[in-house]
């Protein structure tokens, strides 16, 4: 590691995946780190929570927040190989508590991140139950007012206690899944029935007998509306990907129906979709994804969210006029989600510590235009602006170039096309199947042992 050449404060805010690799690199860059996180542990999204908010559909904006998504049977949907930081394989333990499955249930991900953070010594950098509630410029300074309230007791009940604190530098890794996107279904005021989001299903139980509409089509929709069915009187999924005239009953299921897209809906019960079905339906499960939420940032407009982009943002991280004061860890989706973070981290603690160097000003704010206009080229919606697929490589091999380490490796690309084939050809089965890829877990192990030696 080359020696360091400036030591700032640095605010990190989320003690998730990517806040505790974030931590992990700014340390290792010599600076002088603080993780805030409001939940009582790390693990962000992987602290499963049995208690949902009060508010089902998560509209309400004074509504205590839960902020893990994970339901009760969650198991990841990406090979665990794949899955882990590139130099902290997340491997089988030998150890019988643990889950050796090759996708593991959402508490062997808790878990791996605990053993990372203890390894790394993060823990130590972490303020536990303590919410950033307010970031903001300090006037005239590149500095940053960090506004946060801890949790405490006395003899009289809980009260918060608030501090403001300066900090040379801000990293935002609050996660972006838990503040739910809610399809707008014409009709809903007066519909009687009851409306939740996927943010707060945990388990089935209330499904039991009920005549069940669940829009989405994500892979955690499918799972969900799949795990719905074994209690439920009926299920009607509807999605808007899929053409007006879809309508299909569900292959292994004898009371599970596809349809387009909601209509309308009505006060006597009725769901019509725009197929012309229509179900008298006792609640609608929205499955409609995440926005991404940023409720204590102010930069005075500077950063802003604007259908799902988060913007203007250089390479999805640094916003070129408050840059490279503030950053973002983990806005990127549709990629390997861990490895990504331990890249980004990578480069902004070598631009805080003043080893990589940014391009000006103006040259990444055009960098950023001309990426919209290639966007909006290829017809690719703004709120699609965060998804990578195939760019993920490229921008991993642009930052890995820059950190002087390798982007994903290729063991990595191998293995992720050959499981997302058997899982499109075996969605219900692909976790449990034996795969033949013994050559590319050899070769993930070399890799594993030559980053971590
Ligand atoms: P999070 O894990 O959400 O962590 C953010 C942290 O910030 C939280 O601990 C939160 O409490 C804290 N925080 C937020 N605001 C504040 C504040 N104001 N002050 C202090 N702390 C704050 N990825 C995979 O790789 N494989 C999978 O199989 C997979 N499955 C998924 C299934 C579901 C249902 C969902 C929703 C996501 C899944 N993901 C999966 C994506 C997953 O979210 C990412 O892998 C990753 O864990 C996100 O890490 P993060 O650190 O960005 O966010």
């Amino acid at each position: 590691m080359s020696t360091p050449f400036i030591s700032r404060r640095v605010a990190v805010i989320g003690a998730g995946a990517a806040g505790l690799v974030a931590a992990r690199e700014l340390h290792r860059e010599g600076q002088k780190v603080v993780v805030f996180e409001r939940q009582i542990q790390i693990g962000g999204i992987w602290a499963y929570d049995p208690r949902v908010e009060s508010d089902p559909l998560s509209l309400n904006p004074n509504r205590t927040v839960i902020h893990s998504s994970v339901y009760s049977s969650l198991r990841v949907g990406l090979r665990r190989e794949l899955m882990g930081f590139k130099d902290c394989p997340f491997i089988p333990k030998d150890d019988q508590t643990r889950d050796p499955r090759r996708y593991p249930s959402h508490r062997e991900v808790l878990l791996y991140l605990q053993d990372f953070a203890r390894e790394f010594k993060i823990e130590d950098m972490v303020r536990l139950e303590t919410e950033v509630v307010y970031v903001g410029l300090v006037e005239d300074s590149n500095k940053w007012k960090v506004r946060s309230k801890k949790k405490r007791a006395n003899s009289d009940g809980t009260y918060f206690d608030f501090e403001d604190e300066t900090y040379d530098a801000v990293v935002v890794c609050n996660g972006h899944y838990t503040e739910p996107c809610v399809a707008q279904i014409p009709g809903i005021s007066s519909w009687p029935g009851k409306q939740m989001h996927s943010h707060n299903y945990r388990v089935p139980d209330l499904f039991r007998d009920q005549v069940v509409v669940l829009i989405g089509s994500s892979l955690s929709a499918a799972e969900i509306s799949r795990e719905i069915a074994g209690v439920a009187k009926e299920v009607h999924v509807a999605a808007r990907s899929v053409t007006d005239e879809t309508y299909e009953q569900r292959t292994g299921y004898d009371n599970m129906w596809f349809h387009s897209m909601i209509e309308r809906v009505h006060d006597d019960g009725s769901v019509v979709f725009r197929n012309g079905r229509v179900v008298v339906a006792d609640i609608i499960l929205q499955c409609t994804g995440y926005k991404y939420h940023f409720p204590f940032l102010e930069t005075n407009g500077i950063v802003t969210v604007d259908d799902n982009r988060v913007g203007p943002l250089y390479k999805h991280v640094f916003p070129p006029s408050l840059a490279p004061f503030l950053s973002f860890v983990g806005i990127p989706r549709k990629i390997f989600p861990f490895a990504m973070f331990e890249l980004q981290s990578k480069w902004i603690a070598g631009v805080l510590s003043g080893r990589i160097d940014l391009p000006s000003k103006e040259e990444m704010m055009e960098d950023v235009e001309a990426f919209y206009l290639q966007l909006e080229a290829s017809n690719v919606p703004k709120s699609y602006t965060h998804n990578m697929g195939d760019s993920g490589l490229e921008l991993s091999n642009w930052l890995g170039a820059l950190c002087g380490c390798e982007g994903f490796e290729e063991w990595r690309m191998r293995m992720f096309y050959a499981s997302t084939f058997l899982k499109r050809l075996r969605p219900y089965t692909y976790r449990d199947e034996g795969e033949d890829d013994d050559h590319l877990i050899l070769e993930a192990n070399q890799d594993f042992i030559k980053d971590t030696s």
